[in-house]
């Protein structure tokens, strides 16, 4: 795990600003952490930590940044990088925190240059090289059964974003075939996408429908919270996903 830390430097964090037990205790049952080993959550431990030093919280509408917030997020943030590494996290510091749901309101121009105007309430959103912002009501509970998780699908974004921008193809290993990626990810988009036009129901959250980026973000978080689901529904996906985050977490949940 890099992050251009000299190693007295992470032992000292490490040391001095860990998650405390109480709190630890409380979040090792979020349902993203299912079945991972001790050595696998000693390790999440240490990479949430290091992540806390590195990022700013700040609370909106006067939320008071506690530590089981600081934590919850930056649990589930960690668990995206358990086995990759904290610099795909790099370049931006800030996370804000919203009690519920925020507004989103801004102006952004398409690529025939006609300016859009921008309004509706979300539970989160991540800015290229800026901050992340999620709403705690949303980082804490899912809201269905279709395996949402907010901070996993932000953190995703995040991921995608380091590379080319935000097309739902994060740079790939040198184990992992660019043209195999696109094959798979187009494929399963394409297919999703007609049974929402079909009104079909679907397994995970109909919003995957959106854009390659965001099937990318919320395949991601469904391969974390319905892995056993997402590796029947769309194994093709599952696989390209187990390769990239080098997690296979249907096997932890078996
Ligand atoms: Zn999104």
């Amino acid at each position: 795990m890099s992050w251009s830390l000299t190693n007295w430097h992470r032992n000292r964090i490490l040391q001095h600003e860990g998650i405390a037990d109480a709190v630890w205790q409380k979040l090792i049952h979020l349902r993203c952490l299912k079945g991972l080993s001790l050595e696998e959550l000693l390790r999440l431990r240490e990479c949430a930590t290091l992540f806390l030093h590195d990022k700013k919280f700040y609370g909106a509408h006067e939320l008071e940044i506690t530590e089981e917030i600081r934590a919850t997020i930056a649990l589930q943030a960690c668990i995206l990088i358990l086995n990759l590494d904290l610099d795909y996290y790099r370049s931006w510091s800030q996370i804000i925190v919203y009690p519920g749901e925020f507004m989103l309101d801004y102006d952004y121009e398409d690529e025939f240059g006609i300016v859009h105007h921008v309004q509706h309430a979300a539970s989160g959103e991540a800015w290229s090289d800026g901050p992340l912002i999620l709403s705690w009501q949303d980082a804490l509970e899912p809201v269905s059964h279709l395996g949402e998780n907010v901070v996993i699908h932000e953190f995703a974004h995040k991921i995608d974003m380091l590379y080319e921008g935000a097309n739902g193809c994060p740079e790939l290993h040198a184990n992992m075939s660019a043209y195999t990626w696109h094959e798979v990810f187009s494929t399963a988009y394409k297919k999703f996408c007609r049974q929402v036009d079909r009104q079909q129901e679907t397994v995970i959250d109909p919003y995957a429908a959106e854009s390659p980026a965001e099937f990318f973000a919320v395949l991601s978080e469904a391969f974390f919270e319905l892995p056993l689901v997402t590796q029947e529904h769309f194994p093709s996906v599952y696989e390209q996903l187990a390769l990239f985050y080098r997690q296979d977490p249907a096997k932890r949940w078996r």
